[in-house]
C-alpha cells in the first residue's frame, strides 16, 4: 500500500504505522534513509527490548502475561514470524528474514533498543512444516532443536550488533518459561 492510497482517516489513525509500512515495504534500507522528523515523541522515544515470538494464536495472552511479570508491559516493541527464531533464519521463507531484519533496524532506529528477546515454544507448528518433523513427543530433543535455532539467529544478531544483548527463551503450552542457555 503507498501512502497517497490511505485515505485522510486512515492517515491519522495510523501516522505514525503509516510511516514504518512505508519504509518497510520498501525494502530494509529505505526507511534508514528517510529523515525522521525532529521533535515527535516516537522518533526520540526509548524503549528497552524487541519481542520476536510465534504467531501460534494459543500462546498471545501467555505471552503478554510474561511481559508483564517482567515489568515489560508497554515497554517493548514486538515482531512476530511463525517460528520466532526459526522464522528469522530459515531459508525456506527468505522474506521472513528481510522483515525480521528490517524490523530490528527499526526498533534500534526508532527506539534504541539495547536487547532482544527471541521466544520460541513448544510444540510449535512452524518448526514441524519447516522442519518437515515433530520433535513435542520428545521434550529433550525438543530443546535441543530450538537451543539450536535461537543459538543461530543469536550469533546473526551478535555479528551485526556486537553491543545488543540478545536473551533466548522456549515457552511451554502452559505459559512456563525456560531460559536456553547462549553458546558461543
Ligand atoms: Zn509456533
Amino acid at each position: 500500500m503507498k501512502c497517497e492510497e490511505l485515505d485522510d482517516k486512515e492517515t491519522l489513525r495510523f501516522g505514525r504505522r503509516k510511516f514504518l509500512r512505508l519504509g518497510l515495504l520498501g525494502g530494509g534500507a529505505s526507511l534508514l534513509s528517510l529523515a525522521l522528523p525532529d521533535g515527535l515523541p516516537w522518533a526520540a522515544g526509548k524503549t528497552e527490548a524487541l519481542l520476536l515470538s510465534c504467531m501460534d494464536y494459543r500462546l498471545i495472552d501467555e505471552i503478554d502475561r510474561y511481559m508483564t511479570s517482567r515489568g515489560l508491559r508497554d515497554k517493548y516493541d514486538h515482531i512476530i514470524l511463525a517460528g520466532a527464531s526459526l522464522g528469522a533464519i530459515t531459508e525456506k521463507y527468505p522474506a521472513w528474514s528481510k522483515t525480521f531484519w528490517g524490523h530490528l533496524d527499526v526498533a534500534i532506529q526508532l527506539h534504541h533498543i539495547n536487547k532482544v528477546i527471541v521466544l520460541d515454544h513448544r510444540d510449535c507448528g512452524a518448526y514441524k512444516v519447516i522442519l518437515e518433523k515433530d520433535f513435542y513427543q520428545d521434550p529433550v530433543k525438543e530443546t535441543a532443536i530450538h537451543s539450536e535455532k535461537l543459538n543461530e539467529l543469536r550469533r546473526q544478531i551478535k555479528a551485526k550488533y556486537p553491543k545488543l544483548e540478545v536473551e533466548l527463551l522456549l515457552m511451554d503450552l502452559d505459559g512456563k518459561v525456560e531460559n536456553i542457555v547462549s553458546k558461543g
